[in-house]
Parts: structure tokens; sequence; C-alpha cells
């Protein structure tokens, strides 16, 4: 009866006549499992979910088209509504007021210092750097959960789940940070957050525990990232704690980017970037540009990619890695592999083997085919390891360029850019500017170009500063963030400086053994 989404006129007639709201229903946009195609749920269903059973990632059935006019429209537009645009051709399961009640909460002047939200510099001529981390962490994952928890609860409303939504969250740093300031006190939810005591950076440490909110929950663990990791799935998938769960009226969702609700806010940057150059004059409407992507997860770049097939006007995506360069060799050659060492760097949050969203890449070029992601990603889980078909390597090839930088040519280009362009990027950031003047070299390619800026310089200060000075400084925290911004000419951002003489709030550190007890504790179900 309907294949698709798609109608013949007498069908869509019939549907119109006898079952209005079903008609509309079934136009929308349909998410898919990549590992099964035939698992089909609407947007508040993908996103109240997280992940599909099948242990896919979901994906849009197809890509919305954006064409130019659509551009120039939006150009006129503020950053809410330029996201209120784009969320309305995926989220076609919300109303236009439920999407508007996301955007206008977290996408104003309250939660980001800047008017633009995702403001742009340009660095020299034709090439602008594309700050991110105007947001209340100053991390680049605020444009994503500032909004996450707004389409979280709406989302749990609109499939009829009456139920307050547990978010539990392992973090090596910016993740726990922006999803605590994205989720407190937003009504119907609570947070749990679990940081490896020693694992992460001191001013990283200072905004988890001196985190403000009713309805938020911080707790240090003895042990590494992969602990507070493996303890936290341990915990979801617990049969008991999820019967005591269901009985007071809770469920557990996921704040981490396999979530299509902190991938699809991603894609709103790249257009609206676009047309305020285009708006601006910088470009004209229609022109190619690049964009250049300091790449963990492969979320953010993946976002660029899928504004590229809706239609936005861009070349070459230029996937910038630390010296833990799994994605460049797989751009290269095709071969995924992880089975290798894993450093730790100045760039962190770029320290990552594994790259999930890589699936949903692979789901699209492969042309959907379920079958064979399946069978990749099992030789991922068992092997480490996968090679991907000549095809999608010549798709990858002509698509992507692939790069890499280690730390002491990340520090090197922070000087600089400093000394050239008065211009002060943090240490992801870097690494993204060292690869694109690689490939510029290497191809002559001098298209005009968006370099995501990714972290504030103040949130790696020790790293920043000592790129800068050339030495390593034995400044406590704060007086780094005073000579930096003494230095770059930059404001301490306000969220930062507030945090020097806020009281600490979070003082647990527990046992691995101890999470599932502490969870409980936490939400009272023990
Ligand atoms: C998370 C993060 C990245 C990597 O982004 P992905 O979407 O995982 O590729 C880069 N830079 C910073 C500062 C980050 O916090």
């Amino acid at each position: 009866m309907i294949n698709n989404g798609q109608f013949s006129d007498s069908e869509d007639y019939l549907y119109k006549k006898y079952l209005p709201d079903m008609a509309e229903k079934e136009k929308g946009m349909f998410y898919k499992s990549t590992r099964n195609s035939s698992i089909k749920v609407e947007s508040a269903q993908a996103i109240t979910q997280g992940i599909s059973e099948d242990g896919g990632l979901f994906v849009p059935e197809s890509i919305p088209s954006l064409t130019i006019d659509e551009v120039k429209e939006i150009a006129g537009m503020k950053y809410a509504d330029r996201a209120f645009y784009v969320f309305k051709k995926f989220l076609t399961d919300f109303t236009d007021a439920e999407i508007h009640y996301c955007t206008d909460n977290a996408y104003s002047t309250k939660n980001f210092d800047t008017e633009s939200i995702a403001e742009i510099a340009e660095l020299f001529d034709g090439t602008y750097m594309l700050e991110l981390w105007h947001g209340p962490t100053c991390a680049f994952k605020d444009m994503a959960l500032q909004i996450l928890p707004y389409f979280l609860t709406t989302s749990v409303k609109k499939i009829n789940l009456d139920k307050k939504i547990v978010i539990l969250v392992a973090t090596s740093g910016d993740t726990g940070k922006a999803a605590l300031e994205g989720f407190k006190d937003v009504p119907g939810t609570q947070i749990l957050v679990f940081y490896p005591e020693d694992g992460v950076s001191p001013m990283q440490k200072r905004q988890m525990t001196t985190q403000l909110g009713d309805n938020v929950g911080v707790c240090a663990l003895k042990g590494n990232f992969d602990d507070c990791q493996n303890g936290v799935k341990q915990i979801f998938t617990d049969k008991t704690i999820k019967d005591k769960m269901d009985n007071a009226g809770l469920m557990f969702s996921s704040a981490n980017s396999i979530n299509w609700g902190r991938l699809v806010p991603q894609i709103v940057y790249y257009i609206s970037s676009y047309a305020s150059l285009a708006d601006d004059g910088q470009i004209a409407y229609g022109d190619k540009i690049n964009v250049v992507v300091p790449t963990g997860n492969f979320g953010n770049i993946l976002a660029a990619y899928y504004a590229k097939k809706m239609g936005l006007p861009i070349g070459k995506l230029i996937c910038a890695s630390n010296i833990n360069k799994v994605l460049t060799d797989f751009i290269n050659t095709g071969v995924y592999d992880r089975n290798r060492e894993f450093y730790a760097t100045c760039s962190p949050s770029m320290d990552i083997l594994i790259s999930s969203n890589l699936e949903r890449l692979l789901y699209l070029l492969t042309g959907q085919d379920d079958s064979r992601i399946k069978d990749w990603f099992g030789q991922l889980a068992q092997n480490g390891r996968y090679e991907v078909s000549q095809e999608v390597k010549d798709i990858l090839k002509d698509e992507f360029f692939g790069g890499f930088c280690d730390d002491n040519d990340t520090k090197k280009t922070i000087h600089d850019i400093y000394r050239k362009y008065s211009y002060t990027c943090d240490t992801h950031t870097a690494v993204a500017v060292k690869v694109y003047e690689d490939y510029k070299k290497a191809t002559g390619d001098n298209t005009k170009t968006l370099i995501a800026s990714t972290a504030s310089p103040f949130k790696f200060s020790a790293s920043v500063l000592e790129a800068m000075e050339g030495n390593k400084s034995d400044m406590d925290e704060y007086d780094m963030v005073e000579k930096l911004s003494q230095l770059s000419k930059l404001p301490v951002p306000k969220s930062l400086a507030d945090l020097k003489n806020r009281e600490r709030r979070f003082n647990s550190s527990i046992e691995k053994s101890d999470m599932a007890d502490f969870v409980m504790g936490e939400l009272g179900i023990s």
C-alpha cells in the first residue's frame, strides 16, 4: 500500500480523505537503522532511544534538499530561526511549536556570549574560522547539547512515555560538562556524570565539580575513562536496575553523539555560516567552499557532509586528526584498523580510536547496504579491523581529504598563527589549521575555506600558553588564564572566570564496583 512514503495519486486521495493524520504522518521523514533497513521509526522515537536495538545508528531514510534560494532566505534570519528551518526538514513528526520551543530555549544570548551563536572570524584572505565555542562550556559540543535536552523531553512526550529521563554520562572531559550545562534544571530530566579521577584537566574538573542545578550529580571514579564507560554500559543493561527504574517512572537515555538528536543540530551551523558568508559578500551564493574539521568521533564532519548532500555548495571535506590517525589512514587506504597504539595528546578530545559516526557515512556511501554495514562493524567488534569496497574507497577519496598532525606541529601552528595573524586558537583547532595548510600544499586548491574551531583556547590554557611562549609554565590555572588573556587580547570567557571562586559541590569519589549503588542512591531507588 505504501512504499517508502511514496503515494500514488489515488492512494494519496484515500489517505487524505479517510485518514488525514495518517497521510501527513506517512509522508514524513523516517529513520532507519544502519544495520537493519527494515527498522523504521520517526525522529521522536530515534531521539528517545538513542541507538537502535540491533546496535545500529539511526539515519534519515533520505536526505532533504536545500536550494540556494532557501539559503538566501535563511540569511535573513537569526540563528534560532535558521535552526528551525533546517529542523523542520528532519523532524517532520514535531509540530512547529515544538521545534520553536527547542530552538528558542537553546539558541539565545542567555546561553551564548555572542548574538550570532556561531561566530565567524576571518583568519586570512578567504580562510574563515567558524568559532563554535561561544556556548556555556566553551567547546563546540554546546551547539548540540544545549538543544538535545529539549529534543529529548519533547520526544518523550510525543511518544507518550510518561517518564522522567535519567542521563548517565561517562566523560573524559568536554562531553560531561556540556551535558551538565544542557540538562541543568530542565524539567523531567536528571543527569549523572562519571569522570576518571585523575584523567581530566584541572579546568575540566573544576567545571564539573562546581556545576549548578537541582537535577545534576557528578562523581569521580577511581579508574580510567574506559572504567567509567564500562560501568555506565553495565548499569544501562542491568535488569534489576531497569525494573526498579520502571516502577519509579524513570528511564535511561544517552547524550552521546550516536544520538541523532546530537547530530542534526550540527548540520545547522554549516548551512548558517555559508549563508552568513554569502550575505556578507565574502562569497557569492552558489560558490563552493571547502570545510576543515578537527575530528574524533566523526560527528562534526559528518554533519558537514549531510549539509553538502542536502545541496549546500561544499567542495572538499578535510578531515584532520591528531597522531591517533586512524581516520587519516582509513581515508587514504580504505582499511579501518584500530589495532594500534593509543596516544594521549594535547588535543585530548580527538584521542579516539573508534569513530562511531563513520558507520552513518558508510551506510550512505554504500547506498544504504545494511548487510555490508553489519558485516564491517561486526568485524570491527571482533578483530578491530575492516576494509571497505573499491567503490567506497573511490567516493571517500573524492569527497574527503584526510591528514594528521602531531603535538609538536600542533603547538608550532598555534605559535605561528598567533605571530602571523594575531589569532589565538586552541589545540584541536590548530590540528585543523595545520592539516589545511598541508592540503593546500599538496593540491594547490585555493577555494575559500571554513575551518571548524571547536574549543576556546582558555579551555586548554597550559598547552596554548606553552605554544605561544615557547616554554612550560609553572603558574596555576587562573594565572595562566589571565596571562593568555593578555597575550591574546581576548576576554576570559565569563563562564570560566565565574568558576574561580565558585564553591565545589561534588566531592564523591568511588570505586568501580560501587557505581550501581551510587546511581540507585542518587535516584532514590535502592
Ligand atoms: C569532541 C571534540 C572534537 C571531535 O569532534 P567529533 O564530532 O567527535 O569528531 C574536536 N574538538 C573538540 C574541542 C571536541 O570537544
